[in-house]
């Protein structure tokens, strides 16, 4: 690895060569030039730290989630790290989450300073409610549930369990804006609704963003100052903190996006509902099994094949004809070399490493077409 090559250019070249993309962003950020006019006026008041148009984007997700308290931040991995850090979370300390997630979720309860303790997933990619009580000791502090691909998790039970042995829970919401699990948004069965503002998210900025959505007035202070410093005013420093804000320009960004989002979710929605009636009646492949209960925003959609073998040959056709199809991920998080030092093993957690080496994702966005789908599914039909 080249000492100062941060950009992998060459794989992002390769996935923008492909006709169906998995990622629009150029069509998505069309109107571009509305969001430099605003930059402008930031440009012009010298407000490059919160400021007005964090305040306006924290009021308008207040108003979109119903809820009271929102503190922005400067990335969703930092959203799950500060919320850990508010509850006090130290060395040693456990808290209980999923293998079947993306990195940054485990690395924000390691360098939050506690252990990962895996649970596997059911069918749905979603940490099983039913093996938590199992794995909790004196040590554990915090329950940490991925809404995978944007598919609340059974939170009933969650939080009966946190109840219980008096847990706290966070919520890793990242692909899970405006999902509802009961007619409840994600990320307000907790204290902490950790969210993103990546530009691979379904609300996404130019950069890096994220915030968490509060329900507890002490734990919102708190998150408030830490994000800041600790400061109080300019001269006062309450806590020791630390430096993880929206970016004001970013926070531009996002309220242009959030102009869009219902559309965008719902075109997901509609898209994925077409993809699973399609795909279901293919012999061999599994889509997750709805719940009446669960609305999901398909962050992803993903689909599972008989084995490994046929999933790979299947990426790589589609692939072929021009399909961005990906594998959100190929190893489960307990077999990473990070996770060495945890020691867990092979076999550990049999579904989340099943569904690594069986699932792929196919694109889903609001700019892929039926056509596209048909397309898509034609391909996956002939593979499997
Ligand atoms: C993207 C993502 C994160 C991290 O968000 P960043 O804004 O990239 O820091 C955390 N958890 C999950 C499940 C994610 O997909």
């Amino acid at each position: 690895m080249s000492l100062k090559n941060n950009y992998l250019i060459k794989n992002y070249q390769k996935d923008r060569t492909l006709k169906i993309k998995h990622n629009y962003l150029t069509e998505q950020f069309f109107d571009y030039k509305k969001i430099l006019k605003n930059f402008e006026k930031v440009i012009k008041t010298n407000e490059f730290t919160l400021g007005k148009e964090v305040d306006e984007f924290e009021n308008k997700i207040s108003n979109l989630l119903k809820t009271k308290y929102i503190v922005s931040v400067g990335s969703g991995t930092d959203a799950i790290m500060l919320s850990l850090k508010a509850i006090g979370i130290q060395e040693g300390d456990e808290v209980i989450t999923t293998p079947f997630t993306f990195y940054a979720t485990i690395g924000a309860i390691v360098t939050a300073g506690a252990k990962p303790i895996f649970v596997d997933v059911r069918e749905d990619y979603n940490i099983n409610p039913d093996l938590i009580e199992e794995k909790i000791t004196k040590k554990t502090k915090a329950i940490l549930p991925v809404h995978w691909a944007g598919r609340v998790c059974e939170m009933d039970k969650i939080n009966k369990i946190a109840k219980k042995y008096k847990l706290k829970i966070i919520e890793d919401s990242c692909h899970a804006i405006l999902a509802k699990y009961k007619n409840k948004f994600a990320g307000k069965f907790s204290s902490f609704g950790c969210f993103s503002l990546h530009p691979l998210k379904n609300l996404n900025v130019w950069g890096d963003g994220g915030f968490v959505v509060c329900s507890n007035k002490y734990y919102y202070k708190k998150l408030r100052l830490m994000r800041n410093h600790g400061l109080v005013g300019r001269n006062k420093n309450l806590i020791f903190g630390y430096n993880s804000r929206l970016d004001t320009l970013q926070a531009v960004v996002a309220l242009n996006a959030l102009k869009k989002i219902k559309y965008i979710t719902q075109k997901r929605i509609a898209n994925s509902n077409f993809l699973d009636k399609k795909l279901t009646s293919i012999q061999n492949v599994k889509c997750v099994k709805r719940d009446k209960n669960i609305k999901e925003v398909f962050h992803l959609y993903k689909l599972n094949l008989k084995n490994k073998k046929i999933r790979d040959k299947t990426i790589k056709f589609l692939i072929k004809k021009g399909v961005d199809a990906k594998i959100h991920y190929p190893t489960s998080m307990h077999l990473q070399p990070a996770a060495k030092k945890f020691g867990y093993k092979k076999g550990d957690f049999p579904i989340a490493e099943r569904l690594s080496q069986t699932s792929i994702s196919i694109p889903v966005h609001e700019y892929v077409t039926r056509k596209n789908l048909k397309y898509i599914v034609n391909l996956i039909s002939k593979c499997v």
